[in-house]
This record gives C-alpha cells, structure tokens and sequence, in this order.
C-alpha cells in the first residue's frame, strides 16, 4: 500500500519496510558492540515503540534485561501545562546502564522529562537509542547516540507510530500529504 487514509487525513509511503529493518540492524549491530560485558537494562517507551523495540531485541546477543515505561500526560498547575508523568518502572535501577528505547525525537522535551525522572533514581549511565529523530524540531540539548533515521519535520505514522490511535500496525513509514 503506497498511500493510506486515517480518518480525516491522508499519507503516503517515506520509509519500507526493508529499509526500517536494514537501520534497525544497523543500531543493534552499535549496541551490541557498545554494551559488551555491561548488562543493560533497555526501557521501552509505550506505546510508540512497541514495534522497533521488538525488531531491535530480536537482534540484541549481548546479556540484558528489558522494562517498558509510560509517559502520561496530565494539565499541570503550572504555566508550563502538559506535564509527563512515568509509569511503570518498578525495576530498581541504581548503578544500572540504561538504555531508553523510543519511537520519536521531535523537540525532545519528552526525552528531557523522561531522563529527569530516572535521573534521580541513581542510575550508572542512561543513553537513548531512538528510531526516528527529527533534528530541525529539536528545542533542547539530548545527546540521541542511537538513531535509526533521520526524517524532515512532517508528521508521519506506522511501524508503532499512531494518529488519534491508528496505524500503529503498519509495517512501513508513512508521511502526512498536505492537503
Ligand atoms: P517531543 O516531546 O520530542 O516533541 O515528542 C515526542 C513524542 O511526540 C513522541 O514520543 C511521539 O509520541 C510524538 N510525536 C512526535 N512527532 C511525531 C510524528 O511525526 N508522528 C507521530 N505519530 N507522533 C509523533
């Protein structure tokens, strides 16, 4: 399918399959390598990395452990408005190499809030392993050592990325048309 529609709004096909899988690999090769002998324990942010965070294990030989995280959101008393929230984390991680698995990197104010929190759980090292990452929306410094793909700013979906909820399923990228 080179085109898709979710509810009101139309994509079509960025990024195979085949290619997503090639970069995939690509990372878990760099882990694999990087992680050797330091027993990491991967946290995976709910609910857009589900698929990557599948087809990135899958590849992973070295010794590790695996978690999932959620980040909720709620209308915060301050000014600031949306504040996240984590849940899930019931592994102590004091002393321990983290590596957070996401979907998406857009302005990166997710992944800063996210390494906030486990910051003051005394983890060893915490380093991000990202599927996408858009480097023109970034609005704050993140040192994003792991990236599978670059992409523009466009909003897209599939591969474990949602709109209001769908096309999570779909095995490839797909990006919004303007309409
Ligand atoms: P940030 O806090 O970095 O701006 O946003 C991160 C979160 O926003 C991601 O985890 C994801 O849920 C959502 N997000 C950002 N860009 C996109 C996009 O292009 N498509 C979808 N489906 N979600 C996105």
């Amino acid at each position: 399918m080179d085109s898709i529609k979710i509810k009101d709004k139309c994509f079509s096909i960025s990024i195979k399959s085949e290619e997503i899988q090639k970069e995939v690999t690509r990372v878990a090769e760099e882990i694999n390598r990087d992680f050797e002998g330091k027993n990491p324990l991967f946290l995976s942010v709910l609910n857009g990395a589900f698929m990557f965070t599948s087809d990135l294990m899958k590849q992973i030989t070295i010794p590790c452990e695996i978690s999932f995280v959620k980040l909720a959101s709620y209308q915060g008393v301050l000014s600031s408005g949306h504040i996240k929230e984590v849940f899930g984390l019931t592994e102590d991680i004091t002393d321990r190499v983290i590596v957070i698995v996401e979907d998406i990197v857009d302005t990166g104010l997710t992944m800063q809030r996210l390494l906030e929190s486990l910051g003051t759980r005394s983890p060893r090292e915490i380093h991000i392993a990202s599927l996408l990452l858009k480097p023109d929306k970034l609005q704050v410094s993140l040192d994003v050592k792991y990236v599978a793909m670059r992409i523009p700013n466009d909003f897209i979906v599939g591969y474990g990325l949602d709109y209001d909820g769908f096309g999570r399923n779909y095995p490839h990228i797909y990006t919004i048309v303007n309409d």
